[in-house]
Order: C-alpha cells, then sequence, then structure tokens
C-alpha cells in the first residue's frame, strides 16, 4: 500500500485524501518536511497557486519539495497544482514561483472569467476503461497548457467549444497534472492512475 501524501496548506485536502484511499492507497496530509520525508509520492491541490506558492515557503516546504520532485518523487498536481509544477507561468503574479519539474508552459485563469467553471467529457485514454468511458471532469478558474516539451506525453485535451485543442492532462516521467478537479467528481480513476505511478516507482 503506498503512501501518498496531499499538500494541506489550502484547498480541497479533504476530497482527495479521500479518494486515495478509496483507490487503496495510504493517504496522509503534509503541512511539514518531517511529513514529507514519510511519503512516496504527493498530490498538489487545486487552491490558488499564489497563495500555495507563498504558504510552501512559509512551511518551508518549497526546497524539500523541489529535493524530493529531483529525486524522482511522483507528484500529481490538479488545477493550481499543476501551476505549481510546471517549469513556465503565463499570467502569473509578480514574483510568483513554482516548484517546477515538468518541462510546461501554463496559462492561469485561461479559460476566461466569464467561464468561472464547467464540465466537460473528456476522452481520457490512459485511465480504466478511458477508451470506452469518458472522464467527466470540472474545471473551475481553470489554467490550460500553453506549450509542452519534448519528454512530455499529452494525455486529454478539450474537444468542444472555443477552447476545443487546448491541453488539459500531462504527463512528464513520474510528473502528473490536469487542469482539472477528479475529487469533486466521485469517478477516481485519476486518483487509482496517479496510485498506479507511486506503486510502480515505489516497486
Ligand atoms: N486560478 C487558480 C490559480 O491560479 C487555480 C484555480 C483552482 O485551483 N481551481 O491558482
Amino acid at each position: 500500500q503506498p503512501v501518498i501524501g496531499v499538500l494541506a496548506v489550502q484547498g480541497d485536502v479533504r476530497e482527495h485524501l479521500r479518494a486515495l484511499e478509496s483507490v487503496g492507497a495510504k493517504a496522509v496530509p503534509v503541512r511539514r518536511a518531517s511529513e514529507l520525508a514519510q511519503v512516496q509520492g504527493m498530490v498538489l491541490p487545486g487552491g490558488e497557486s499564489t497563495t500555495m506558492d507563498k504558504l510552501l515557503r512559509i512551511f518551508e516546504l518549497q526546497a524539500p519539495m523541489r529535493e524530493r520532485i529531483a529525486g524522482g518523487m511522483p507528484v500529481y498536481g490538479s488545477c493550481a497544482g499543476m501551476i505549481l509544477l510546471a517549469d513556465r507561468i503565463m499570467d502569473g503574479q509578480v514574483d510568483q514561483q513554482t516548484l517546477g519539474g515538468l518541462d510546461i508552459t501554463v496559462r492561469r485563469n485561461a479559460f476566461g472569467r466569464q467561464v468561472d467553471s464547467f464540465e466537460e467529457n473528456l476522452p481520457f485514454a490512459v485511465l480504466r476503461d478511458g477508451e470506452e468511458h469518458p472522464y467527466r471532469a470540472i474545471f473551475i478558474r481553470a489554467p490550460w497548457v500553453e506549450a509542452v516539451g519534448p519528454s512530455v506525453d499529452v494525455l486529454a485535451s478539450v474537444t468542444t467549444g472555443p477552447a476545443a485543442g487546448r491541453v488539459v492532462a500531462v504527463r512528464q516521467g513520474v510528473l502528473l497534472a490536469t487542469s482539472f478537479h477528479p475529487e469533486m467528481t466521485g469517478d477516481d480513476r485519476v486518483h487509482e492512475y496517479f496510485a498506479d505511478m507511486v506503486r510502480r516507482r515505489a516497486g
């Protein structure tokens, strides 16, 4: 049973803990470096990336998180968590920092203010039954992936409407990110996919 931490400085921590437990992982909230040291993988939840960036520094988790990422720990970032994993941000705040590791450029609040939140069925082939059953994704003031480096796999894109073609799920090695919030739907296949990544990595 892999032990997976959820960054617990802001955002919908409880829902991620529930989703991870439901796919057979042991899930623990992480607020300090000593707790980070106990886990084999991490989830960075949605919230507000500028606030989470500041809190990571205040809680003295920024440097240890960067070290673990450099050391090959699997990390899954959702929404604001995707922004935290990105090497480059567009429409970020002045001074906004990320943890980085994922060779992507994300655009914050990319879908526009008039579409604060929306739902969309996404083809997401790598998930269990993903070919037959699309994933119903909830987007809340979400970023999209503006550009990806050569070692990044695109896992899902928007298929309809004005944002059709926009990339909303990516993976590079043991780093996974989605623009949307899979902890809110009760469809735990994204967490299942990530827990499998952690299991494989842990051997
Ligand atoms: N717009 C937020 C940000 O820039 C992300 C929103 C979310 O995580 N739901 O951090």
